[in-house]
């Protein structure tokens, strides 16, 4: 068992962190207030190799593990948590859902566009009607003989608006529910396929999150994405994964928030002596950098068992709700620590707090996470 870092992980960690340091943290708080998709950021991100993490060289990516992808989760959210959540679902749901489930035709033609940056990958499961009930979805897909026909609505889409490669599960055998779902790879410009409104949301202003509408979408069988009805069985090992990275996101926040609340507390001087001094806020910063760390490790465990091959769907759940709850926690006490200051733009703490919610409620709610791990507990037999 080894908990330290390697030298190459190292070098990636400060190299990511000196890219944060110039490109994004100088410019979040203009991205956040403009609520727009910071394109000028997608380049950079694909010169460092950022956005073909998850694609294998062969492919034109870096073909990370996934626990550097972790490491580089993290150092991006500790930045900007919408620029890392462009990079954790274009990486973890579209690119991964290509690697994991498509032909070598598909990655021969979506994955070197999707590290190279020249489109920004989405991938839509979420409807106005199914959350986390997947098993609602009425997005269909319909075989006319030589083409499937795409009808259906999504929402919720991250990179709905500014993508160019989707990935859409749709109902092929209805009677199966969730399990008569299957993916389809969809182009921006296809015709009958647009994206809606945009969302107006808490928080990742700088995050693009929009509706799609497919109306008579017409596919070659080509853009079958993995066997027939298999989208939501192939859907549940590429949450495992994006679990772990959502997990991280929470992890990089809350550490951004543990460091924003050290900092103050070394130079804020109240009742004569600074922050630090009084054992209360001592007690506070000690419960966030222990928080932090634990959901790390659990961070690690996971991403580490993936990279050798072996499934982790409760380790994903367990990172993921211990990491997301723990970051919320944290975010919040951090601005306790810098009172009215936090309370205000000119920290970034309260803009980690926004942020941070989502790790509560994408790929799967916390309540999500319990249930599946009650599964594994109990068995489906007891829990239903
Ligand atoms: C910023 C953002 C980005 C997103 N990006 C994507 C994306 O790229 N692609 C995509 O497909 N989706 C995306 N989503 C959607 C996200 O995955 C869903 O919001 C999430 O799965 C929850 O679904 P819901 O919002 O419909 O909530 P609901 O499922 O309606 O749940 C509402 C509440 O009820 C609880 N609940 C539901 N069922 C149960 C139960 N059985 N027992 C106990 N409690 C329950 C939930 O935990 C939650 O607290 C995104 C969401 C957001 C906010």
């Amino acid at each position: 068992m080894n908990f330290e870092l390697s030298e190459e992980q190292r070098l990636l960690q400060a190299t990511v962190r000196e890219f944060c340091a110039r490109e994004v943290t100088p410019n979040a708080r203009r991205w956040d207030e403009a609520e727009a998709f910071p394109h000028e950021v997608v380049p950079k991100l694909a010169e460092l190799g950022l956005l073909g993490m998850n694609i294998p060289e062969e492919y034109g990516g870096t073909g990370m593990p996934l626990a550097d992808q972790a490491i580089v989760i993290e150092e991006l959210a500790r930045s900007d948590g919408s620029v890392c959540l462009t990079v954790a679902s274009h990486n973890s749901l579209c690119s991964g859902h290509i690697k994991i489930a498509g032909s070598e035709a598909q990655k021969q033609r979506y994955l070197p566009r999707l590290a190279s940056g020249e489109a920004l990958g989405a991938w839509g499961l979420t409807e106005p009607g199914s959350g986390s009930d997947a098993s609602a979805a009425r997005t269909s897909a319909e075989w006319r003989g030589d083409r499937w026909v795409l009808n259906g609505q999504k929402t919720f889409i991250t990179q709905g608006s500014v993508g160019g490669v989707f990935v859409i599960l749709a109902s092929t055998t209805p009677e199966k529910k969730q399990r008569g779902m299957t993916a389809f790879i969809v182009e921006k410009g296809q015709r009958g396929f647009r994206a809606g409104k945009k969302l107006e949301k808490l928080g990742l202003h700088a995050s693009d999150t929009a509706e799609l509408i497919l109306e008579e979408v017409e596919l070659p069988d080509e853009q079958r994405l993995g066997a027939l009805d298999h989208g939501f069985t192939d859907t549940l090992r590429i949450l495992e994964r994006g679990r772990i990275g959502i997990a991280s996101m929470a992890v990089g926040l809350a550490r951004g928030a543990l460091e924003e609340a050290v900092a103050y507390a070394k130079q804020r001087v109240q009742f004569g002596v600074a922050l630090a001094k009084h054992q209360a806020i001592q007690a506070m910063l000690a419960d966030m950098a222990t928080q932090v760390d634990a959901a790390r490790l659990l961070v690690r465990r996971a991403a580490w068992l993936q990279d050798q091959g072996v499934r982790t769907p409760s380790e994903s759940s367990m990172a993921k709700l211990i990491a997301a709850r723990m970051a919320t926690r944290v975010c919040d006490t951090a601005i306790q620590i810098l009172g009215g200051y936090g309370y205000t733009r000119e920290f970034p703490v309260e803009r980690y707090l926004r942020d941070v919610k989502l790790c509560e409620i994408g790929e799967g709610t916390n309540e999500v996470q319990r249930i599946l791990l009650a599964r594994h507990l109990f068995g489906p037999t007891v829990t239903g």
